[in-house]
């Protein structure tokens, strides 16, 4: 029986363990003294455990090296992942946007199934262990190093130790330098899935103040970008949602520059229907708070200089000035907020380097990767989770 040693029990590193020990003497090193830290805080601690999109749709939610991830997501689909959990008798449900959720809207349910599942296939756990460094020896992985010295001997390694966001979580980004050392190519890390900083000062009035279902968009290299979702003011720009999906369209191209886009908050009410109902009765502020939050009307009226305004008063440019902050509200993104506080880290081990049908070092012999920490990155809704669990499985089913 050949030894597999796993270093991080994430999502890809356990659906690894599992895979991996049908056949293999398996273990599983965790830093933390629990798997699945980040895992549990996932869906709003719901744990968004996948999304049930069809496969194919599946795919134009990657925002990053959707290519690469084909014999994984196809390998070990979200069905598979479903009929994995059905089969250990978890029971979830499909909520808006098909994302999958636990059905008692537990996380440590998640977590109780695959400590269990470890078990009995007999995969060890290491807790409280981090690995400082890889054995290699002619060009092949031979085991791992951990912080207090020691040396554990393996067949094969998988790397399932994350990005670098939620550093609190475990994934800390240390294992990059690591592998850099050892001659693997990391591309520049980005935060992805991530609030955005507004350089307009009048966002700071607009704190707090949440909105349904918005439009954001921007054209980038003569190509337009845009993403639908709920979105909240801050203050220090935007969040919520739409605007984590938006993020990681932009975080790249905000390294050398800012970014201009624009917001619809009514994107299903024409322009033309929006200038009627802004004349509907005598306020403007009462014609439109049944489209818009109250605070939301009244700070914008006060930016025009519009709040004392009546409707048989508005002048026809400034309702042009009032319909252009409603349907295309012109910000200007400045910087994304720092790379811990992103959901998702963009970049990582260059998949150039890592052999997409069996996830193994094309530099390092018997070394594998799976999840987080090789340069791949999706939208939010569950698609990051299963792209984990489909990595993971993939590497950990090499023979
Ligand atoms: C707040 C939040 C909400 C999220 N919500 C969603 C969501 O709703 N849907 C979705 O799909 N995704 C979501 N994500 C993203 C998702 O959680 C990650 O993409 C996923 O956990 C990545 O899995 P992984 O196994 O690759 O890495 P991780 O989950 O980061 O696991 C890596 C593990 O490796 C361990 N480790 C790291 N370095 C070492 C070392 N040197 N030695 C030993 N152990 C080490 C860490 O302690 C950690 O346990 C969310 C993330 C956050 C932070």
């Amino acid at each position: 029986m050949a030894k597999v040693i796993i270093v991080g029990a994430g999502p890809a590193g356990i659906m690894a363990a599992l895979s991996a020990s049908k056949n293999n003497e398996v273990i599983l090193i965790e830093r933390n003294n629990e798997i699945g830290k980040k895992l549990k805080l996932t869906g709003g601690g719901r744990c968004n455990i996948t999304n049930n999109r069809d496969i194919e749709e599946f795919f134009e939610k990657i925002v990053t090296n959707k290519k690469f991830l084909y014999s994984a997501l196809y390998t070990f689909s979200n069905i598979s992942l479903l009929d994995y959990f059905s089969s250990k008798g978890l029971e979830y449900k499909v909520e808006y946007d098909q994302k999958v959720f636990t059905k008692s809207d537990k996380a440590d349910e998640v977590i109780e199934i695959f400590k269990r599942d470890l078990m009995k296939n007999d995969v060890k756990i290491y807790y409280n262990t981090k690995i400082n460094d890889l054995i290699v020896e002619e060009n092949t992985v031979k085991g791992v190093v951990t912080d207090e010295g020691k040396e554990i001997f393996a067949d094969k390694v998988i790397i399932t130790t994350g990005g670098k966001s939620y550093p609190t979580t475990g994934s800390d980004g240390s294992m990059f330098d690591i592998l850099k050392r050892h001659g693997h190519m990391i591309n520049t890390l980005y935060p992805a899935l991530i609030p955005l900083v507004i350089k307009e000062g009048f966002i700071k009035n607009l704190q707090g103040i949440a909105m349904k279902e918005v439009i954001i968009s921007t054209m980038i290299k003569k190509k337009k970008i845009e993403r639908q979702g709920d979105m909240i003011f801050t203050h220090f720009g935007i969040s919520g949602p739409g605007v984590l999906k938006f993020s990681s369209y932009i975080n790249k191209i905000l390294k050398d520059r800012e970014v201009e886009i624009k917001i619809d908050f009514l994107p299903e009410i024409s322009r033309d229907e929006l200038s009627n109902i802004i004349r509907g009765n005598k306020s403007i502020l009462n014609n439109l708070k049944q489209y818009l939050p109250q605070n939301f009307i009244k700070e914008i009226l006060n930016i025009l200089t519009l709040n004392e305004v009546r409707v048989s008063e508005l002048r026809k440019e400034d309702e042009l000035k009032l319909i252009q902050y409603i349907k295309e509200m012109n910000l200007t993104v400045e910087d994304t907020i720092t790379i811990k506080g992103a959901m998702v880290t963009s970049g990582g081990v260059s998949v150039k380097e890592i052999n997409s049908s069996t996830m193994e070092s094309k530099i390092i012999k018997n070394l594998f990767f799976a999840g987080e920490v090789i340069d791949i990155d999706a939208e939010t809704g569950g698609y990051n989770l299963q792209m984990a669990f489909s990595t993971g499985y993939l590497a950990g089913m090499q023979e």
